[in-house]
């Protein structure tokens, strides 16, 4: 990795950019009158606690946490809100658009795989280069080192992949991570947890161009909390906190994540709960004449081939039962994405589809009932 150099990846501009300095960046001390931000010194107009100060802008109680539980240092973690945050940071502060007659740098992903690579290039007019995943869903390295050219910025690896579910093959980011020494390899653990395989950051130190995301909205527990991690070189990690919105973690957003990192026992226990979860409903699908094939899985969902796939797609959500329809994308063809749910969710899944072909009604479960009704809706768009 000699000829790496971060300030060779960057925008111009981004290199030279003053950031804004937020009123906590310019005071860090935590006692004293504060008449600097312009907040309301009286309250906030809330029952549930006090908010009317901003919060702080590097996070770093949740960092100096986080870090022993993941083996970095808490200079290598930038948080966003939601993974999206650092997918967005990394193609803004990398690469240079430009319209269809004058691309200038441009960034690598393979499908199919996790939809707001695509969408993030799109936003910001960002060429994309497609290179497909091999049909059992692993990298084509030749096909990929092949298609990097030197203005390739970035290049995107999801593993454990969406929508396949599987982990990528260790020996080929590898291989991507020594051959695209001007490029950030960016390596997607939204599902981490769920795999049996040690994260991408214990390689950090061995790689300037390796970037890792996880997030808290998966095994956590907490996708509403929106909070993503990123973990790279502390010097990667300085730019995208110099580009990012100042405040761009709320203080709730904060206080959960601190005391959810308190519980990962919890975390680990509801991780080993969906495992078993996995294989029930991969055991009981097995058995159902409609699935065609079970994809193997190291997330917490299956990807799963039907005789039928729009037929039993629409008849699941007649019976309020919702799963994702990948039947559309590449090398997904009649594939619907299932998550895992509870043992009852599971149970309520199975006897849908066995009745797909016969006139029994399905015997009603609660569902979307109570509590429910008044909460706000959460709509997931992963
Ligand atoms: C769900 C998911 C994420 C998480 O996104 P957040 O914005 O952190 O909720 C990131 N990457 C992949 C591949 C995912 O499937």
């Amino acid at each position: 990795m000699q000829s790496f150099n971060l300030n060779n990846l960057l925008r111009p501009h981004i290199l030279t950019l003053t950031p804004y300095s937020s009123a906590r960046d310019e005071y860090t001390g935590k006692v004293g009158v504060f008449l600097d931000a312009n907040e309301n010194p009286i309250g906030s107009t809330t029952d549930t606690g006090d908010y009317n100060r901003y919060p702080d802008p590097h996070q770093w109680a949740i960092k100096q946490r986080l870090a022993p539980i993941k083996g970095v240092r808490p200079e290598q973690i930038f948080l966003g809100n939601g993974s999206d945050e650092p997918i967005d940071l990394l193609v803004r502060a990398t690469c240079t658009p430009g319209g269809p007659t004058h691309r200038k740098d441009n960034l690598l992903i393979m499908p199919p795989t996790y939809g707001m690579y695509e969408v993030s290039a799109a936003v910001n007019d960002v060429e994309l280069i497609k290179v497909p995943l091999t049909p059992d869903f692993q990298v084509d390295t030749d096909a990929v080192l092949a298609a990097i050219r030197p203005n390739t910025k970035l290049i995107w690896l999801c593993s454990p992949n969406n929508p396949s579910g599987n982990l990528l093959q260790a020996d080929a980011i590898r291989t991507i991570l020594e051959a695209a020494d001007h490029s950030l390899v960016i390596v997607d653990e939204a599902y981490i947890d769920f795999a049996d395989t040690p994260s991408w950051t214990t390689e950090l130190d061995n790689y300037p161009n390796l970037v890792v995301l996880q997030t808290f909205s998966k095994a956590w527990g907490l996708a509403a909390l929106r909070l993503g991690m990123c973990f790279a070189s502390e010097e990667l990690i300085q730019v995208l906190n110099k580009i990012k919105p100042p405040y761009n973690i709320s203080a709730p957003t904060q206080m959960l994540a601190l005391d959810a990192l308190n519980h990962e026992a919890e975390k680990n226990e509801m991780v080993r709960q969906i495992l078993t979860e996995r294989q029930f409903l991969a055991e009981k699908l097995r058995s159902l004449p409609s699935v065609q094939v079970i994809h193997p899985s190291d997330a917490n969902f299956l990807l799963v081939q039907f005789n039928d796939a729009k037929g039993i797609f629409e008849h699941l959500i007649e019976q309020q039962v919702i799963v994702r329809d990948r039947s559309k994308v590449k090398l997904c063809g009649g594939c619907l994405r299932i998550s895992v749910g509870t043992r009852s969710e599971n149970e309520r899944l199975i006897a849908v589809l066995q009745t797909m072909n016969s006139a029994q009604p399905v015997p009603n479960l609660p569902l979307g009932t109570g509590d429910e009704a008044t909460k706000p809706q959460l709509v997931s768009n992963a």
